[in-house]
């Protein structure tokens, strides 16, 4: 019987994976096989062939070869590829997992991994090998980064294998020598913790955040360790405090899943140290089926039950963060007057929660497009690689990484609905040179409000940028934006700026943050720039010292003042200015 192509062959391949004797084709027992159901679990019409030529190829090329453990070192790429499996990527990813070593490690080739394998598996061992330190010597470290970035840009699951890779040399991390027990500890938590957080990974997050922390602070871990032994079973609260939710959530036909959420080793502690004393109430997930709608009606139902306790209601559904986070956060006076920490959201933002862009590649069909990825998600690498892809020094490649890597990051709002992921406390200046526009920037309207150049921007803020137009008194970088500028590109930008336009130190404050002067600018090119789109200019300043007065402001500047604040309508000004111009005689506007 020919076998027809379009037949859904699901419950033949299911029957397989959960029969005892389910290996059909009477292969051995490998050690391959487990990688192989966790694959078929999440991605039931994929085709394992490729994970198997890839674990005999690999344990092959390896073999003789041990790990300081003394296990045999194909226990490694192995473990590798399972964790990659659990997560749910896609099989090219976990064949690449498996040989991602051969290259760096063995005498296999990668031309021969190119041609027994294709360019795609190839592509992903090439962004993970290292450079040859006996050949770039010292410089070999931060090529290897440099290469491993550039290569993720173009197929982000370089890094998720790198990640990946990290966690297992974490966890066999024991079996080395102190000293570079604390040098692998150090670049992990540096680098690789910071791009897992980047790329809302929080599973590898968590984990590589609690290695480093056992490795590192021995002492603090064991104190968090010893907190977390000592704490009295919650088991029985919380399953009553979900117990009341779930009834209630009945009641407004709100379906969900509740589940504890407990926090790591390393939240505790961090968490301890800002506040000085260890903050750990009770937490759970309440992860509804429907829609968004869904959360907020959740929202409600438990604000009903219990008082929310001031300052702790978060809404990151409306404002995701950077890594596309969502959920709301809300913290209530749970029964005994227990607070009884919460977050909603719904099964796919729990997905992202936890996956971050692995989630994506859980719900194909074990195939993959990496160009696909979220590019909001990915926007933070892009930037970096679009002003460091060309960086002479890969040193300074890799330090510009660490310092992107060290800020926090933030997400702001363009009023065109764009989301802009920029670093902690950036500032208008930083965002108007993202977007590509910074020379000619005036001010900003930070969520409706003028704001000065320099203002600190928050996660979630909607931001205005205000441009000058050709034909305004001269607009320039000045110096003093050095001086609060975040991103390393917008310094850049000033810098080269200022050094084009042969200004010095000696450069002049035209754009001193939060000043008058600033804000009588902006309420001048406000002005000027409404009365271009009727193709007008103004003389001199007496018709609009004449047409404030008439409106019943002190002086010109009150009025420039008012425009700038958006008091005072730029548009329904001007007009009223022409119709005064024009007729004179009718300029003696009420008042
Ligand atoms: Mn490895």
């Amino acid at each position: 019987m020919a076998l027809d192509a379009s037949m859904p062959h699901l419950p033949a391949q299911w029957l397989r994976s959960v029969l005892p004797w389910g290996n059909s084709n009477h292969e051995p027992v490998s050690p391959v096989d487990p990688v192989v159901q966790s694959h078929r679990k999440l991605h039931p019409r994929a085709d394992p062939a490729v994970i198997r030529r890839a674990y005999e190829v690999a344990e092959r090329a390896h073999k003789g070869q041990m790990r300081k453990s003394g296990e045999e070192y194909i226990t490694h790429p192995l473990a590798v590829a399972q964790l990659l499996a659990d997560l749910g990527m896609d099989t090219i990813t976990l064949a690449a997992a498996l040989l991602h070593d051969t290259v760096e490690d063995t005498n296999y080739t990668l031309e021969a991994l190119n041609a027994d394998f294709g360019t795609e598996v190839s592509y992903l061992v090439d962004g993970v090998t290292k450079f040859d330190k006996a050949f770039y010597g010292a410089a070999a470290e931060a090529e290897t980064y440099r290469k491993m970035m550039l290569s993720a840009g173009r197929d982000i699951r370089v890094l998720i294998i790198k990640l990946a890779d990290r966690v297992h040399n974490m966890r066999t991390l024991g079996a080395r020598g102190s000293a570079s027990k604390t040098r692998i500890a150090r670049a992990t938590s540096e680098v690789l913790i910071p791009l897992a957080d980047r790329l809302g990974i929080q599973r590898i997050k968590r984990e590589l955040e609690d290695i480093v922390f056992f490795h590192l602070d021995p002492s603090g871990w064991a104190q968090v360790d010893q907190y977390f032994r000592a704490q009295p079973d919650r088991t029985p609260y919380l399953n009553s405090v979900a117990g009341t939710i779930l009834a209630e959530l009945r009641t407004v036909k709100v379906h969900a899943d509740i589940a504890e959420r407990q926090r790591h080793h390393w939240s505790i502690h961090s968490d301890k140290v800002k506040r000085g004393q260890i903050y750990d109430p009770p937490r759970l997930a309440i992860i509804v089926s429907g829609p968004d709608t869904d959360c907020y009606a959740a929202l409600g139902a438990v604000h009903g039950l219990w008082r929310p306790l001031p300052g702790r209601f978060k809404d990151f559904i409306a404002s995701p963060k950077f890594n596309l986070y969502q959920s709301l956060h809300t913290t209530v006076l749970g029964p005994g007057d227990q607070p009884v920490e919460l977050l909603i959201r719904t099964r796919d933002m729990h997905e992202t929660a936890e996956y971050g862009i692995v989630a994506q590649f859980r719900i194909s069909d074990g195939t993959a497009n990496p160009e696909r990825s979220n590019p909001e998600q990915l926007q933070w690498l892009h930037r970096l690689l679009d002003w460091q892809r060309d960086a002479v020094d890969a040193a300074d490649f890799l330090n510009a990484l660490h310092c992107d890597l060290s800020e926090d990051q933030i997400q702001v709002f363009t009023t065109g609905g764009a989301q802009v992921a920029l670093p902690a406390e950036a500032t208008p200046v930083d965002l108007a040179y993202t977007l590509g526009d910074g020379d000619r920037m005036i001010g900003a309207y930070i969520n409706g409000r003028l704001s000065p150049l320099s203002a600190p921007l928050s996660d979630g803020d909607r931001v205005e940028i205000i441009h000058a137009t050709i034909g305004d008194e001269p607009v320039r970088p000045s110096a003093d934006w050095l001086e609060f500028i975040r991103s390393p590109h917008a310094r850049i930008q000033v810098t080269q700026w200022l050094a084009e336009h042969g200004y010095g130190e000696d450069i002049a404050q035209t754009a001193a943050p939060v000043s008058l002067g600033n804000k009588l600018r902006l309420g001048r090119s406000a002005i000027g720039l409404a009365l271009r789109q009727h193709n007008r200019a103004l003389a001199s300043d007496h018709p609009l010292r004449e047409l404030a007065r008439s409106l019943g402001y002190p002086d010109l500047d009150a009025l420039l003042i008012a425009v700038a604040e958006r008091k005072q309508g730029a548009a329904d000004l001007v007009q009223k200015l022409i119709r005064a111009v024009d007729r004179p005689d009718a300029a003696t506007l009420a008042g």
